[in-house]
């Protein structure tokens, strides 16, 4: 059988006595798309961060294709992070010192596969095409969201967790967003569009390559997830 893209099974977090989520159970296969919706404070970037192995849970557990990473030790998450994961933060974390093409070509010189034309093609596809040269005190923050962006998609990961993707930007900048985000494991053929529905993203989206997914999947985990998240 193979092996799911995502399975958390029974997360449970919290911070000293506050509980922040528990027994958090989802399921992501290849090429779905997932959103995961919530009010502040729920618990949604902890759950990202502990499902990237960023934070560590207290009970559960997280595949990735079948492997524990919780299991893996720090220097494993952190080659596992490089190689299969895109993660755009809440608060961008782009790299001050670095103009905005070095930041988005970060992840492929970590993974010792400098592509300039690959860099050139995500700044584009983020509408940042003129903008590589500049550095991120230049920038707007709805613009700095399309560098984390870029940064997070250029490496072509199979996993993709985006917090709040959108949250800084107007809604035809996050309309955008979403089309690529959606629209990313069809970049090799860009004969193909997607659309993506103008949900309002608050949370959590978990986007993994391969087959493609469907609007419907996406709005029952976004329920299903809510339910399950909700305190
Ligand atoms: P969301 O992303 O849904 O807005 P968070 O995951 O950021 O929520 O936070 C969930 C809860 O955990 C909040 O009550 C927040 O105050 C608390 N929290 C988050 N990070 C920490 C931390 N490092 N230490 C203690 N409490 C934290
Ligand atoms: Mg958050």
């Amino acid at each position: 059988m193979i092996a799911r893209m995502l399975e958390v099974t029974a997360l449970t977090k919290s911070y000293g006595d506050v509980r922040v989520f528990a027994n958090v159970t989802l399921r992501v296969d290849a090429g779905e798309y997932v959103v995961l919706v919530g009010e502040s404070g729920v618990g949604k970037s902890t759950l990202l961060n502990c499902i990237a192995g960023l934070d560590d849970a207290d009970a559960g557990e997280v595949l990735f294709r079948g492997r524990s990473i919780g299991a893996l030790d720090a220097d494993a998450r952190a080659r596992w992070r490089r190689e299969h994961l895109g993660f755009v933060f809440q608060a961008f974390h782009v790299l001050p010192h670095l103009s905005v093409a070095d930041n988005v070509a970060l992840p492929l010189l970590l993974l010792q596969r400098p592509d300039d034309a690959r860099v050139a093609l995500m700044l584009d596809r983020v509408g940042l095409g003129t903008m590589g040269a500049r550095f991120p005190a230049q920038l707007s923050g709805g613009q700095l969201q399309r560098v984390a962006l870029a940064r997070a998609l250029v490496h072509r990961p199979a996993l993709i967790l985006a917090d709040e993707p959108t949250g800084n930007l107007d809604p035809v900048q996050a309309g955008r967003t979403l089309d690529l985000l959606a629209a990313s494991p069809n970049w090799l053929d860009p004969g193909v569009t997607i659309k993506v529905p103008r949900v309002r993203v608050y949370g959590l989206m978990v986007h993994s390559l391969g087959t493609v997914w469907s609007s419907r999947a996406l709005g029952r985990q976004a329920r299903r997830l809510r339910a399950r998240i909700r305190p």
